[in-house]
């Protein structure tokens, strides 16, 4: 297969490995890391589908060839989707899952006991751009419910206090191959692959 060079319009390195996973081989996956020139998109949409359209259109008109962003986190439904587009700063600092974890679940020990168990998905939107323009949008979700008890070290962010549907254990319990396999950011990327391979 022709190698395909994509830049990931991320400076998470999670995400970027996650991908970079998921993705087939003939993927040539780069990060922001490896263009450190290309000023960071601020994330002032009000949906994750705005949010991954702003950063893949900014950093394509920045960059040649073709750019992929990934806007995601988790919704639960007993906080009326919190939360959702804020999932990376939601306890104040940006990227600190320790502190945002601590508050998701104080949040929800705050809501009556019968609205236990909280039901919640992970969503992930996609948006590929080329040269400033979106070529095509995606959205990945994967659906299960909050343990008030954090388990695993594997993944990042939410992965701890996330149990998937039908699965015994939380998502940073599951070997990265099965979470690759069941994520938000699979099911966006697997609509992502089959685009190409009709596009082309
Ligand atoms: P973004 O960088 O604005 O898209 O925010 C992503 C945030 O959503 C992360 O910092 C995590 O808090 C959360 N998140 C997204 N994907 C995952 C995942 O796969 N596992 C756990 N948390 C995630």
């Amino acid at each position: 297969m022709q190698r395909t060079i994509l830049t990931i319009a991320t400076g998470n390195k999670h995400k970027a490995q996650e991908i970079a996973a998921i993705l087939p081989p003939h993927f040539e996956v780069r990060t922001l890391a490896d263009h450190p020139q290309v000023p960071e998109v601020e994330e002032t949409g009000t949906t994750f589908a705005e949010n991954a359209a702003l950063k893949a259109c900014g950093v394509s008109a920045a960059l040649p060839g073709l750019v992929l962003a990934d806007d995601s986190g988790l919704c639960v439904d007993a906080l009326g989707g919190a939360p959702g587009v804020i999932s990376a700063r939601y306890a104040g600092q940006h990227g600190n899952d320790a502190a945002n974890n601590a508050k998701l679940l104080a949040d929800l020990a705050a809501l009556p006991a019968d609205t236990a168990p909280h039901t919640a998905r992970f969503m992930c939107a996609m948006c590929l751009a080329e040269g400033g323009h979106v070529l095509a949008e995606f959205v990945g979700k994967v659906e299960g419910c909050i343990t008030p008890t954090p388990a695993g070290c594997g993944g990042f962010g939410y992965d701890p206090l996330f149990v998937p549907q039908g699965y015994p254990c939380t998502m940073a319990e599951l070997p990265a191959e099965e979470k690759n396999r069941i994520s938000h950011r699979a099911d966006a990327l697997q609509q992502f692959i089959a685009y190409l391979n009709r596009a082309q």
